[in-house]
């Protein structure tokens, strides 16, 4: 975890800026202390000294969303896989082969191989995400903006299907 630049009194400062937060010994209001210590008791704040709990529920969080994201993905995978192996079968058994056929297949070996590097992408996120890594909404959401695009891209290509 990378060392956090503020001191306990910065931090404390920051926290109790805009939050109604009563001392943990005498419930005095701390809201905009400036000091890690409360000045009725001396007793520092128990936030400080929990090793950010807001943090690891963050991170937690962040490891939920990829997995239900990584569960989407091999659903995905298992369609478009059933997908190839369906036109597959039939550009090769069937006699009237037709582009559309084609176009099927094309499109269910495009899914597999794309949702495919998105599940092995999704893994390696929530594994990063998981280890004492530095979380930020750009490194969670960006396996879920590809997926939304790969998603996106390969419904308005089935429309293209209409021209043949
Ligand atoms: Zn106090």
């Amino acid at each position: 975890m990378s060392e956090s630049p503020l001191n306990p009194d910065e931090l404390a400062a920051a926290y109790l800026k805009s939050r109604d937060v009563p001392c943990p010994n005498c419930a005095y209001n701390r809201r905009g202390g400036v000091t890690a210590a409360c000045p009725e008791c001396g007793h520092d704040l128990a936030i400080l000294h929990e090793d950010g709990g807001w943090k690891k529920q963050h991170r937690q969080l962040a490891t939920r969303i990829l997995t239900m994201l990584l569960v989407l993905c091999i659903v995905q995978v298992l369609m478009s896989g059933y997908a190839t192996i369906f036109w597959l079968n039939m550009a090769i058994f069937s006699a009237a082969s037709s582009m559309t056929l084609y176009l099927y297949l094309i499109q269910g070996v495009v899914g597999l191989i794309a949702y495919l590097a998105l599940s092995i992408f999704t893994v390696r996120v929530r594994r990063r995400t998981r280890s004492d890594q530095e979380i930020t909404a750009t490194k969670v959401s960006s396996p879920m903006l590809a997926y939304l695009i790969v998603t996106i891209l390969l419904w308005l290509s089935s429309f293209m299907y209409e021209f043949f």
